[in-house]
């Protein structure tokens, strides 16, 4: 199993200021947030060089047992 950018977060936690994976710059909050099936999908783009990438955050079983309400 490769590892990708993963990060370990709870249901409703929004990661913030998250430094650009290019040039380290802190982003105050993800572009676009893709909710999925025990896992988040955060689309960041850093203003200072334009860069933008992804991060997936996946939750722990007890916060996919109650997953957020769907719209
Ligand atoms: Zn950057």
């Amino acid at each position: 199993m490769t590892k990708t950018t993963m990060v370990k977060a709870h249901s409703g936690d929004i990661p913030r200021q998250n430094p650009c994976a290019q040039c380290g710059t802190p982003i105050a909050q993800p572009d676009w947030i893709e909710p999925g099936e025990g896992r988040v999908s955060y689309l960041w783009t850093c203003h200072a060089c334009n860069y933008r990438f992804e991060a997936v955050a996946i939750f722990d079983k007890a916060a996919v047992e109650h997953p957020p309400l769907a719209a």
